[in-house]
C-alpha cells in the first residue's frame, strides 16, 4: 500500500470540504499540506439543480477565501420576505410578517444561488491553492495507539496521526481527518459516533420555476397546514421552490402528470407572478433532524452535515457547516501557529465546546418552527399568527431575528465576520 502524507485529510468534497481545504492553504500555505478525496471531484455538477439562500455571514466567508467574486454576477439577493399564514383553500393570505432584506446598509441579508455554481468555484478555487486531489471515496481510517519505550519517550509517530484507507486501496497518513462525507456519513459510523434525532415523516419537493412576473427580489414562506412552502427568488424569472408535505402526499404529488403537477402547484404558488412553468427535475428529500452525540474522536472532527441536518424551515443547513467550518479552521490555525499540534484533543475539544451548543440551539429552534406551523390546530394558528404579528410590528424584535437568520449572532467564527484567518 502506498502512503504519502499530508497535514489534513478531508473526506467529501462538497461545501463543507472544499471550503475547510481551501480556508486552511490560504491561512497556512506551501508548508501545510491539505488533501480532500471524493469520488465526486471533477464530475459534472451540470445534473444538480437545486439552489441555497447563503446568508450573509457565510457571503463573508466567500468573498474572505475569493470565491464569492467568481458566481456574485449569478447571485440573487433576497431584497425582502413575506411570511403567510393560512389554509391550503383560503383565498387571501394576509401577511404577518414582512423583512427588509439589508443586514446593514447595501449588504442583503443572502443570497440564493445554485448549488452547482458554488460547488463548481469552489473546486477550482481548491486546485488553484494547491489542494491534492483524490477522486475516490474514503474507505477506513484508523488511529495507532502511541508505542512508547521503557522509559516513557514516543518510539514511533504513532498516535500522532491517522491512517485513511481510501477506497481504491492508496493509504494516506495525516495529522488530522476531517469527515465532512454529508448525512449519511460512513466516517462518523466507522468512528463509532451514533447520531440523536428523529425522522419528520415530511418531505420537501424541491423544483425550479419560471415565471411571467420579475419577482423584485422577494422570497416568500408561506406556512401551509403540511408545512412550509417557501418560494425563494433564482436570477432572471426564476424562482427555487422548497415545498414540504408529509412523505406520503409528497410522492403522490411529484408521480403527477405534468397537468395535475401544475395545478397542485399552483394552489400553493398562487398567480401573483403571471403563468408558471417547472423547469428541470422534480426532486423529492425526506426531511429529519439528526445531531451527532459528537463532532469529534481521536483526531478526527465531523463538520457540515456529517454532524447535523436539520430542517430546511429556515435555509439554514449548509450555513450551519459552514460556520463548523470557519470554527475548524480557526482552531487548527491558531494551534499550528503557536507550533503545538493541530490534531490534538485539545485543539478539536475546542472546536466541539464551540460548535455544539450553537448547533443544539439552531437545531431545536427549526424543529420547534417546524411543529408550530405544520399542523392544522386553529388555536395554534392564532398563537402563532398573534406571535408573528407582534414581531412585525415591534422593529426591536425584528432586528435580533434578522441578524440571528443572517448568521451574525454568538460567538461568530473570524471568517464568516469577514476576516482572514
Ligand atoms: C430541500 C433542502 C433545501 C435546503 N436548502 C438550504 C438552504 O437554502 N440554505 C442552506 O444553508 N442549506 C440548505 N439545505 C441544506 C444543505 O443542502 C446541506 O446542509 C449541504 O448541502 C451540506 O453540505 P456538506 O458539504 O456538509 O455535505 P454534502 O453536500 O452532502 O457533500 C458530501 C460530499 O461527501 C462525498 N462523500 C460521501 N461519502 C464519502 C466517502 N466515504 N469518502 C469521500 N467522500 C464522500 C459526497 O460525494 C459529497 O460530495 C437544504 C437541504 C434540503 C434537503
Amino acid at each position: 500500500m502506498a502512503r504519502n502524507d499530508v497535514d489534513v485529510l478531508i473526506a467529501g468534497g462538497g461545501f463543507a470540504g472544499l471550503t475547510l481545504a481551501i480556508a486552511l492553504r490560504q491561512a497556512l500555505g506551501d508548508s501545510f499540506t491539505v488533501a480532500v478525496a471524493d469520488p465526486a471531484l471533477g464530475r459534472s455538477h451540470a445534473e444538480d439543480e437545486r439552489a441555497s439562500a447563503i446568508v450573509a455571514a457565510a457571503r463573508r466567508l466567500f468573498e474572505t477565501i475569493g470565491v464569492w467574486e467568481s458566481v456574485a454576477g449569478e447571485a440573487q439577493p433576497i431584497l425582502d420576505m413575506v411570511v403567510t399564514d393560512s389554509k391550503l383553500g383560503d383565498a387571501v393570505r394576509p401577511v404577518f410578517l414582512t423583512f427588509a432584506g439589508e443586514i446593514e446598509p447595501g449588504e442583503p441579508f443572502a443570497h440564493m444561488i445554485e448549488n452547482r455554481l458554488l460547488v463548481d468555484a469552489l473546486e477550482i478555487k481548491a486546485k488553484e491553492t494547491g489542494v491534492e486531489f483524490h477522486q475516490t471515496a474514503v474507505a477506513n481510517f484508523s488511529v495507532p495507539s502511541a508505542v512508547t519505550s521503557e522509559g516513557g519517550h514516543l518510539l514511533d509517530d504513532a498516535g500522532s496521526s491517522v491512517t485513511v484507507e481510501l477506497s481504491e486501496g492508496q493509504g494516506i497518513r495525516a495529522r488530522i481527518l476531517a469527515a465532512a462525507d454529508g448525512a449519511r456519513s460512513r466516517l462518523r459510523d466507522a468512528a463509532g459516533i451514533a447520531v440523536h434525532g428523529w425522522n419528520y415523516g415530511q418531505s420537501a419537493i424541491v423544483i425550479n420555476v419560471e415565471h411571467e412576473r420579475d419577482h423584485g427580489g422577494r422570497a416568500e414562506e408561506h406556512f401551509l397546514p403540511a408545512g412550509p412552502f417557501a418560494i425563494l427568488p433564482l436570477k432572471g424569472h426564476r424562482s427555487s421552490i422548497v415545498w414540504t408535505e408529509t412523505a406520503r402526499e409528497a410522492e403522490r404529488i411529484v408521480a403527477l402528470p405534468e397537468d395535475e403537477f401544475l395545478a397542485e402547484l399552483e394552489q400553493r404558488f398562487k398567480l401573483h407572478l403571471g403563468t408558471l412553468k417547472v423547469i428541470g427535475a422534480r426532486r423529492v428529500h425526506p426531511l429529519g433532524f439528526f445531531v451527532a452525540r459528537a463532532f469529534i474522536a481521536e483526531r478526527m472532527a465531523l463538520v457540515g452535515d456529517a454532524a447535523h441536518v436539520i430542517h430546511p424551515i429556515a435555509g439554514q443547513g449548509l450555513n450551519m457547516g459552514l460556520k463548523d467550518v470557519a470554527a475548524l479552521a480557526e482552531v487548527i490555525v491558531d494551534a499550528a501557529r503557536l507550533g503545538l499540534d493541530p490534531g490534538s484533543a485539545s485543539v478539536l475539544e475546542r472546536y466541539q465546546r464551540w460548535r455544539r451548543f450553537d448547533t443544539m440551539s439552531m437545531g431545536f429552534a427549526t424543529d420547534g418552527l417546524n411543529r408550530l406551523f405544520s399542523n392544522r390546530s386553529d388555536v395554534l394558528r392564532l398563537v402563532r399568527d398573534v406571535g408573528l404579528g407582534l414581531v412585525d410590528r415591534v422593529p426591536n424584535l425584528k432586528r435580533p431575528f434578522i441578524r440571528e437568520a443572517a448568521g451574525l449572532v454568538g460567538e461568530v467564527p473570524k471568517l464568516l465576520r469577514g476576516e482572514i484567518l
